[in-house]
């Protein structure tokens, strides 16, 4: 056991053992990796950075397990490929309480969580049950702006 358990493993941990998840070194290590960045990881570049250590059939189920628990949600780029970001604390099983806007570059095709843009009250029809709204804001971020 290395004394370099970061602080933020440490959660990771807390999240897993929430959810009744058993922590696996494959789980914490797609934790990482969805947390590394400020913009959400498309499933293509996941796999292509975990590819050597976890198998892609792995990947899909943790992926969806997370899912599930409310750990980590997902959005559709521009390319409409999967791309996850990490849920807020008070999302639980089949309960995400983080339908909020997500700002696409149309440039680098990053995904970003605007967490503080209220969604609108969408009346649907009668009869009709609504599960979520995807609102996708497209532009230019930081990064591609910096560069033009
Ligand atoms: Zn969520
Ligand atoms: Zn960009
Ligand atoms: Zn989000």
């Amino acid at each position: 056991m290395t004394s370099v358990t970061s602080e933020k493993e440490r959660d990771f941990i807390k999240l897993l053992k929430q959810n009744a998840l058993k922590v696996t070194p494959h789980r914490l290590r797609v934790l990482e990796e969805i947390t590394q960045k400020d913009a959400a990881i498309s499933q293509p570049d996941l796999e292509k950075i975990v590819g050597k250590e976890i198998d892609r059939v792995t990947l899909y189920r943790i992926l969806s397990n997370f899912e599930e628990k409310g750990i980590v949600h997902k959005i559709f780029d521009l390319n409409g490929t999967a791309t996850y970001a990490i849920c807020t604390a008070d999302c639980s099983e089949n309960h995400h309480h983080d339908q909020h806007v997500h700002f696409i570059c149309s440039v680098c095709n990053s995904v970003y969580c605007l967490e503080e843009i209220a969604m609108p009250k969408i009346p649907v029809p009668a009869n009709f049950t609504l599960h979520g709204i995807a609102l996708n804001a497209v532009g230019l971020c930081a990064n591609c702006q910096s560069e033009q």
